[in-house]
């Protein structure tokens, strides 16, 4: 049961809105988030499961209770210091109503996060008003989220010397041009590019990211919807050490050479030892889809285009680091 009062600041997040909070175990991450975002995660878990997949697990939502000022008060000035949140961030979603959904950074050591926004017109046309529209197609004629249709939003990455996070912030990616944003997929796999990791287990490792990426955009090729201003969210180990352990752990576990078949109080205490270990696994990387807030299936739209086309140059990106390898 989640106590809504017991909730902290989730600042580990490598874009997007204030006000994302977790649960005191960092496995839950709680974003107050538009309806239409909620309306999605449940379309898509009942009707696309293997879309879901490609999503944080959507636990539900949860009721944050104090609303924010209503529309009729006037809003309330802000301080310097919220002002400058708000250029960093964009301000808080004004919204009661959280999703509550699996923190990705959970289980990694020093998670490293890259963000990359997918689209080149970055909002829903019907329902946005000129202002907003003229603001975002300016953002995105003079990013590579016009070019590419996908624009680094945001990154954190483990820097050892400083035994800190390096923060890129959303105008770290606006700076990139079609011809050189290679340099921060270079910068986000820095890690990988040192002595301490083999080359094998580098490209194994990045194939493997770009293999989700595809598999999203064969979903959506042989779909009709639309995603504005979705996020393709890789997660990486930054701790070297602990990245090399489980990049080197491949393959199941050797057989035990007992072949014999359990009882049936062995399989039950197997069971009970699973349900205790609450700890998942540690994973090198999580690869998934975020931030539905202007998403939605469609009956007859067609192909997301738009979005197709963004994760297709995910996937060349990618593509061209793992040559780097050779
Ligand atoms: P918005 O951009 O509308 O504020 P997002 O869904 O993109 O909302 O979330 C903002 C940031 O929060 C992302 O850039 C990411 O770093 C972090 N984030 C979002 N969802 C998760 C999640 N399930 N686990 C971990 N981090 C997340
Ligand atoms: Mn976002």
């Amino acid at each position: 049961q989640l106590d809504p009062s017991k909730l902290k600041a989730f600042s580990n997040a490598a874009a997007g809105h204030d006000g994302v909070l977790c649960d005191p175990s960092g496995e839950l991450l709680i974003k107050p988030c538009v309806d239409a975002e909620i309306d999605f995660y449940q379309e898509t878990l009942a009707k696309y499961p293997d879309f879901a997949e490609l999503m944080p697990t959507y636990m539900g939502t949860l009721s944050l209770g104090s609303p924010q000022a209503p529309s009729d008060t006037p809003a309330p000035e802000l301080s310097q210091q919220e002002k400058d949140q708000a250029r960093l961030h964009g301000v808080k979603i004004a919204s009661e109503t959280a999703i509550v959904l699996e923190n990705l950074e959970h289980g990694f050591k020093f998670p490293n996060v890259l963000d990359l926004k997918l689209g080149s017109v970055l909002y829903d046309p019907a329902t946005t008003e000129p202002e907003k529209a003229a603001r975002l197609d300016r953002v995105a004629q003079e990013s590579t989220s016009g070019s590419l249709n996908f624009r680094v939003a945001g990154m954190k990455v483990w820097n050892p010397t400083k035994r800190d996070f390096d923060i890129y912030d959303k105008f770290y990616g606006r700076e990139f041009s079609a011809e050189n944003v290679s340099e921060a997929y270079e910068t986000f796999f820095a890690a990988l590019f040192s002595s301490d990791i083999k080359g094998d287990d580098a490209v194994q490792l990045l194939e493997t990211i770009l293999a989700e990426v595809t598999k999203a955009r064969h979903i959506l090729e042989k779909a009709q919807s639309r995603m504005y201003s979705a996020s393709v969210l890789i997660v990486c180990e930054g701790d070297t050490a602990a990245l090399n352990s489980l990049l080197g752990a491949v393959g199941p576990s050797a057989p035990s050479g007992d072949e014999r078949a359990p009882t049936a109080k062995e399989l039950k205490r197997a069971e009970a030892e699973e349900e205790e270990d609450e700890e998942a696994e540690p994973v090198a990387f999580k690869v998934k889809m975020i931030d539905f807030a202007h998403a939605k299936w469609t009956e007859d739209g067609g192909r997301d285009e738009n979005t197709i086309k963004g994760l297709k140059n995910v996937e060349q990106l990618l593509d061209g680091l793992i040559g780097k390898f050779d």
